[in-house]
């Protein structure tokens, strides 16, 4: 049984399945829970020329919006709101500072997300077990 688990989710339909296998995880106790999901830098994810749009509002805009999802996820499950961070940096790293701010026993994550063929060059799971001083459960989702 876990007591403070970080839940990571990048946002997706499998979101749902990744929450609710950590609330299984805590005992069907959503209180242990805190999601986490991590706003990459707008310039740092289109490697295009967007000098023409302003950036600073473009990024405003993405956390403004992955806050309002994550909140509404959040309240769902019955999840407080300041155990709910919408964060902006590198999904993994970000990831594992949370963890350890929060000093969490387990982080909770899917073996895929947006990307799934990212896995073939390292997927964020593999990233935050790379140096994660607690359990990482990474939770099958897609068809494959
Ligand atoms: P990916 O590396 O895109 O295949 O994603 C694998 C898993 O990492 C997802 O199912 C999420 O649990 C987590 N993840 C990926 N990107 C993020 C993100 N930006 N914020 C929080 N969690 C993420």
């Amino acid at each position: 049984m876990y007591n403070k688990i970080l839940v990571a989710v990048d946002l997706s339909k499998d979101a749902q399945k990744i929450i609710d296998t950590a609330v299984r995880m805590a005992g069907n106790d959503a209180g242990k829970l805190t999601l986490v999901h991590v706003v990459e830098p707008v310039a740092a994810a289109y490697s295009m020329d967007i000098y023409a749009v302003n950036i600073n509002e473009l990024q405003q805009e993405a956390i403004n919006m992955a806050e309002q999802r994550l909140e509404k996820i959040g309240k769902d499950m019955g999840i407080s709101s300041d155990r709910v961070h919408t964060l902006l940096g590198a999904p993994a790293s970000e990831i594992r500072s949370m963890a350890s701010e929060i000093a969490a026993d387990a982080i909770v994550m899917g073996s895929h997300g947006h990307s799934g063929w990212k896995i073939l060059l390292g997927s964020t799971a593999i990233k935050v077990l790379h140096g994660a001083t607690c359990d990482v459960l990474t939770v099958h989702v897609g068809s494959d």
